[in-house]
């Protein structure tokens, strides 16, 4: 794991917190039988859950169905307590495409008792990252395109525009409650289609067509 603890490598801008959206694009939240949240659903993904292209994601032995789930990654440059919608752009520094690494067995058990995703979400290696693109090469944060391929065959292809709370608002909502910090990354949920990874599996996901690309393998525990 290489690098994986800095963003903009020239820079080193120590990663903080990866604060994660759930079921932000609706037919998603149809796909797993979630109902359409009316505020965003936040959690919280640990620092070490991150690997860089060329690396790969390790399936761990307690989990039987770990999904990919394809995500915008905003990267946060200026602090920031109470940010307004429309100042929320000044807070981004940059954007990535990130895989949201899911153990699906252990979060629908976890859900079934009321009990928190960390376990299911938080394995080391189930955050992959790209390199971040500056704004200015996005434009619109409400018109970015994000896809995933597994060996080859488009598993997932969405766009920010289909999001129930766009990226200015998640901005603003999060600072509500938490000071975003330099460093800070939000994931800011996924599109459907997510599926399934096996031993062996090459991931690649993509924001904008290529603008900025990941590419990830897949092993167990054991190999
Ligand atoms: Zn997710």
């Amino acid at each position: 794991m290489a690098d994986v603890k800095f963003v903009n490598k020239s820079e080193k801008t120590p990663i903080k917190t990866l604060y994660c959206i759930g079921r932000n694009y609706a037919a998603h939240a149809s796909e797993l039988n979630n109902p359409i949240p009316s505020a965003p659903i936040v959690f919280i993904k640990p620092a070490t859950t991150i690997i860089s292209d060329g690396d790969d994601i390790v399936i761990p032995a307690a989990s039987n169905d770990v999904h990919h789930e394809v995500e915008i990654v905003v990267l946060i440059g200026k602090a920031g307590k109470n940010i307004a919608v429309e100042a929320a752009g000044e807070h981004i520094a940059g954007y990535a495409v990130g895989i949201d690494v899911t153990a699906r067995d252990i979060q629908s058990r976890a859900k079934e008792k009321s009990h928190p995703w960390a376990v299911a979400k938080g394995y080391d290696t189930f955050a992959p990252l790209s390199e971040f693109v500056s704004p200015n090469a996005i434009g619109n944060p409400n018109g970015i395109q994000l896809s995933l391929n597994v060996n080859g065959e488009t598993r997932q292809d969405g766009n920010s525009t289909n999001m129930l709370f766009p990226i200015p608002q998640l901005i603003a909502y999060l600072s509500g409650i938490f000071t975003l910090q330099p460093g800070d990354l939000i994931f800011t949920g996924t599109p459907e289609g997510v599926a399934k990874m096996s031993a062996g599996d090459k991931v690649t996901a993509s924001l904008e067509n290529g603008l900025t690309t990941l590419t990830v393998g897949v092993k167990g525990s054991d190999s």
